[in-house]
């Protein structure tokens, strides 16, 4: 907090909170008419297209409530539906409404006389679709009519006049409206500036500052840095990043404006799936300190106070990261600025529903985290009609658009994101669940505009743009542009090889990181999710050090995961998701894991001990959680994702039910016991803890660890290891044990040990290497006797491949990364995906079937964990050594790949690594940066030391 020492929160009040998840509130006003018949009340309102209105008709003495819908969601007809009509019999010169709105039940009062009370007259709230139940924006619509409106409250609370604006002709708190139909926020985005007078040259000049919301500084009406997103994903209770921007050559000598637009993002807009705003705090505001150092030696600083203007109605009407930005440009030429108001600080310690109070709010300069343009898409017209135009980026993206566009003003566009088109040129957004992502922008009407909505974010390849309750004809769309926002741009890994098939799963999943590493590694980037899910983070982690360099951003997460983990604080459970987002589940297993494979991927991969150290706490917490007596039955583990039962019940229905949804989340065939990667899981992260406790010096935990690793993969061993090394789910267990543990939603199925478990017990060192013989010719066919899909899930992931090569079954792995059928890894890329699927059958293509909606997401990086194999065993690149400092090469051919090659930029430098089959033999070459000791395993066994650079060769066997 330093560097902000002295600065205050400014900016206004929340009055109603965010006017988007309002959705208990009263609105009020009183009208007079002027000319004609009817006026009209809109509220609720997404768009021009999309609201709830009352209206008021003198000449039939009757009121109508009804909902506007575009049915866009669902590519049906727009509609106009009348919900309920009431007769008014007391209608005045000056008429007084006021609507009290609770989720689906509507109060109104018509000059104090109730004509509804509670009834259930609103639209219901599908969860698949954005909301219509929040107060949202609001407006009237009166064709024909010229009414003067006053008194508009919500709760009682004038909205300013200054809000009013877009509306009509305001005076006093009337405004008059005629005909026309605008939409205005009572609550918009706000704008803060302050004017900074230069009085000499200066020497060095910085700007810190934060929001609590999404904010983008300018200076002198430029953005300040190709940045956005700024403060960043913390969880905002606890902990808030500051930026420090180096603003001296862009001072002048005079007045300068200093200036920043701030939106809610994730502090007090949507964030998650259950669809909740304000989960971090209600309104937003923003902090700054300029520190200006002249060449005469003079200083200032320049801190926010209520010296700084806050604007009554910026142009931004809203601007949310997963319901998208309203922007109305008229609104520049009208901005009104007051004194800020100053907005209390978050609280010291943090408020934490009694569990602890040692909790400190902190801010810190955040050096790392810092989303920017990476790659821009120039979108290709896909179809087009009078009603709407579509563009294809060609590549699944994250991040925003830049549209250049002309027409006139008070006309606006809708523009709405999906990730794939239908046959018939349908943009598909159901899969987007109630995340609106649709940005809408009005017109001022001058020579050529551009809209670049850039406090929201969107997860696309598709842009649809139609006309905001106006025809398309009217406007024209010059160009639309894919702008890419990520945090990862530093591309270390290369691959490439004969199958090109592959290469785009390979770039896929390149993809699928750059477009969900944005501020937080992500699930998925579109629908309203958009979490930290940990189970997706372990999966990925190593793939994702070979693409990229991810050392900062992920050691920036752990933190956020240490947050979340005493935040939640029920006895080192480490929760799903970080930061906490509105979902306090504590930590499922090979989810909670993510706590110890993580920092310990990162170790290996930049052989940095202070990332093991930073978060050896956390670890051991996590596995001394795992091995708690809640979380065992039968020395095996059992950590599931819910709130731990107070005395563990295992014949709980219930609570195994959710257990195994999770032992291998999105498996084709479920067929994967919870209670078993549980265990593996388990076994595993302890393993990994006594590494870590080595690495760090600890030698009894080293200890500690080791035997309860041991102890756990005896147990694995004892529960289904058979004498041969074959796996048997029965094991030792009672039939009742199986029916309650195993397979309580696939009861009566017959069921072979699965892919995953397999996978696990190999690559997790449980299974004896003695036993590997038999094992593995179990293991390899439970995919050669399904030809060679992929049944297995989340959680089998990354490890069918390596624990393949482990056993001998190379052969298997290159056919399994080859399978063009459904599932497996190339079917996906055979039916278009330029980003890896969240499914295995997310779309046919040729069936033009899309696969369920309520989770279906097209950019889930999760299986693209292939990637790490493609580095580490086809071009052979493994560390020997934490950090690369010593390397081993051991390339593998097979399938029909006729040549790879690629590199890995590792912390010492690029190894450079190519092979390719040249008439029965197989010639390599690689080449390693100075220094680094490698040593080369051919595919015949044949060994060499690798100093700077090798070609060799050896004897290839037709495979
Ligand atoms: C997310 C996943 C996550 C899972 C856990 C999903 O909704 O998208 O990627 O790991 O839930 O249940």
């Amino acid at each position: 907090m330093d560097k902000l020492q002295g600065a205050s929160w400014i900016g206004k009040r929340a009055k109603w909170g965010n006017p988007m998840s309002l959705h208990k509130y009263t609105y009020s006003l009183s009208y007079r008419l002027i000319s004609g018949s009817a006026a009209q009340i809109v509220f609720a309102a997404r768009n021009k297209d999309n609201y709830l209105s009352v209206r008021m008709d003198h000449a039939t003495g009757r009121l109508t409530v009804s909902y506007v819908c575009d049915n866009a969601w669902e590519n049906k007809l727009p509609m106009v539906e009348t919900l309920k009509e009431f007769p008014i019999d007391n209608i005045q010169p000056v008429n007084d409404v006021r609507l009290s709105v609770c989720d689906r039940f509507l109060t109104i009062e018509y000059n104090n006389k109730i004509i509804s009370d509670s009834d259930e007259i609103l639209p219901p709230q599908d969860p698949f679709m954005p909301y219509n139940k929040r107060l949202m924006l609001i407006g009237f619509r009166q064709p024909g009519s010229s009414v003067e409106y006053s008194n508009i409250c919500v709760d009682d609370t004038p909205v300013s006049d200054a809000c009013l604006l877009p509306l009509g002709e305001v005076c006093g708190g009337k405004v008059t409206v005629t005909d026309e139909f605008e939409l205005t926020s009572i609550d918009p985005c706000i704008m803060v500036r302050k004017s900074v007078f230069i009085k000499g040259t200066v020497r060095h000049a910085v700007l810190y500052a934060s929001a609590r919301g999404f904010y983008n500084p300018y200076i002198n009406g430029s953005k300040i840095e190709n940045r956005y997103f700024a403060p960043g994903f913390t969880d905002y209770r606890l902990r808030i990043a500051y930026q420090k921007y180096d603003i001296t050559s862009k001072l002048i000598q005079g007045e300068n404006e200093i200036s920043a637009h701030i939106g809610s993002g994730y502090y007090s807009g949507f964030a998650g799936y259950n669809s909740h705003a304000d989960i971090y705090g209600k309104g937003i505001s923003f902090i700054a300190k300029i520190c200006i150092e002249y060449e005469n030696g003079e200083t200032e600083d320049i801190a926010t106070d209520s010296s700084w203007e806050v604007s009554e109605n910026s142009p931004i009407m809203y601007a949310d990261c997963l319901q998208g930005e309203y922007y109305d440009s008229r609104m520049t030429d009208h901005i009104k600025y007051r004194p800020s108001e100053i907005i209390p600080s978050p609280q010291k310690p943090v408020p934490t529903n009694g569990q602890r109070d040692d909790l400190m709010f902190t801010m810190e300069e955040n050096t790392i985290v810092a989303p920017r343009e990476v790659a821009r898409f120039v979108g290709a017209c896909t179809s087009q009609n009078d009603d709407r135009i579509v563009f294809d980026m060609s590549q699944n993206i994250v991040g925003t658009v830049c549209v250049k566009l002309r027409g006139k003003r008070d006309l606006g566009i809708k523009i709405r994101y999906g990730e794939i088109c239908t046959r018939s040129g349908e943009l598909y957004v159901a899969n987007l669940r109630s995340a609106a992502n649709t940005d809408v922008y009005i017109l001022s009407g001058s020579e050529s505009e551009c809209f670049i909505p850039d406090l929201t974010f969107h997860g696309f390849r598709y842009v649809e743009i139609s006309g905001n309750g106006c025809s398309l004809k009217d406007i024209d769309i010059e160009s639309v542009e894919g702008i890419v926002i990520s945090d990862m741009d530093e591309v270390t890994g290369s691959f490439e090889c004969s199958n090109e098939l592959v290469d785009k799963l390979y770039s896929n999943s390149v993809w699928g990181q750059r477009d969900n590493f944005l501020l937080i590694p992500t699930d998925c980037p579109q629908r309203n999710e958009r979490m930290g899910w940990t189970g997706d983070a372990q999966a990925f982690v190593r793939t994702a050090a070979y693409n990229m360099n991810i050392y900062n951003f992920m050691r920036k997460w752990l933190k956020d995961l240490r947050e979340a983990q005493i935040m939640y604080n029920k006895n080192g459970s480490v929760p799903d998701i970080a930061p906490l987002c509105g979902d306090n589940r504590g930590g499922c297993a090979g989810w909670g894991d993510a706590s110890v494979i993580v920092p310990w991927e990162l170790y290996m991969a930049y052989g940095k001990k202070e990332i093991l150290e930073e978060n050896y706490e956390m670890m051991c917490a996590w596995v001394d959680f795992q091995n708690s007596p809640q979380n065992r039955y039968n020395g095996l583990r059992t950590v599931n994702g819910t709130q731990v039962p107070e005395q563990s019940d295992l014949s709980h229905t219930a609570y195994i039910q959710i257990q195994q949804r999770r032992g291998d989340h999105l498996a084709y065939d479920h067929s994967t016991p919870f209670i078993l990667s549980a265990t593996a899981y388990a076994a595993y992260s302890a393993s990994l803890l006594s590494r870590t406790a080595a690495v760090l010096g600890k030698k009894e935990d080293e200890k500690k660890y080791l035997d309860l690793s041991d102890k756990i993969k005896r147990s694995f061993c004892e529960a289904w290891v058979q004498d041969d090394g074959t796996l048997a789910y029965w094991g030792e267990m009672s039939v009742d044990d199986v029916n309650n543990t195993y397979f309580s939603d696939v009861k009566g199925s017959v069921h072979h040990p699965s892919q995953t478990a397999y996978a696990l017990a190999i690559d997790f060192d449980i299974i004896d290497v003695k036993k590997y013989p038999r094992a593995a010719e179990c293991f390899k066919r439970t995919f050669t006797s399904r030809n060679n899909r992929i049944f297995g899930g989340f959680l089998g992931i990354a490890h069918f491949a390596p624990a393949l090569m482990k056993c001998g079954c190379a052969d298997t792995a290159f056919d399994l990364l080859t399978q063009e059928e459904c599932p497996g890894w190339l079917y996906s890329v055979k039916n278009g995906a330029t980003t890896i699927w969240e499914r295995w059958n997310s779309y046919d293509a040729k069936t033009d079937t899309i696969a369920d909606r309520s989770m279906n997401s097209f950019n889930h990086y999760t299986y693209g964990a292939i990637g790490q194999w493609l580095y580490s065993d086809v071009l052979g690149i493994q560390p020997s050594a934490p950090g690369y400092s010593s390397v081993e090469l051991k390339p593998h051919y097979g399938g029909l790949l006729a040549y790879a090659k690629g590199s890995y930029i590792t912390p010492h430098g690029e190894i450079y690594s190519s092979w390719r089959l040249d008439r029965g033999k197989f010639i390599y070459e690689c080449k390693v940066p100075d220094g680094i000791n490698a040593r080369l395993t051919m595919p015949d066994g044949s060994v060499y030391d690798v100093t700077k650079y090798i070609c060799c060769e050896c004897d290839a066997v037709s495979k």
